[in-house]
């Protein structure tokens, strides 16, 4: 099992690709349009749609996009590094130390390089 103090993120972008969703905050939002030089309402109509799970929906919480494609890149993923980084939402924040999928070994560069060095 790796040692979640001793992860160093190797900066593969695999954790902002693929299935799954970007959550973000109704809070978040007029952060990152400002940080993006948009306004909110553009920066909702450009970047986000609906959530899928109802009760987040419900709770007035955003998706990001992805970028067109079988990838399914987050909008803001830009040669593998956060193109919003000093803004990104807290779910960006938090992994993968304070949480992470199962399958995190199958994908994770930085959890598998950790668990090599054990
Ligand atoms: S907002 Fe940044 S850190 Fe979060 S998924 Fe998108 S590219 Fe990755
Ligand atoms: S998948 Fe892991 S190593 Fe790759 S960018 Fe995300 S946190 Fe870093």
């Amino acid at each position: 099992m790796y040692n979640v103090s001793e992860f160093r993120c190797a900066m593969c972008g695999n954790c902002c690709r693929g299935e799954g969703f970007v959550r973000i905050k109704a809070d978040e939002a007029p952060r990152i349009a400002e940080f993006l030089g948009l306004s909110l309402d553009e920066f909702l109509r450009r970047y986000t749609r609906t959530p899928e799970i109802k009760s987040q929906a419900r709770a007035g919480d955003l998706w990001f996009v992805d970028k067109p494609g079988p990838e399914q890149d987050c909008i803001f993923l830009e040669n593998n590094l956060c193109a919003i980084n000093p803004v990104k939402p807290q779910q960006c924040i938090g992994f993968p130390l304070k949480w992470r999928t199962n399958d995190i070994m199958d994908y994770c560069v930085g959890i598998q390089r950790t668990e090599h060095e054990d």
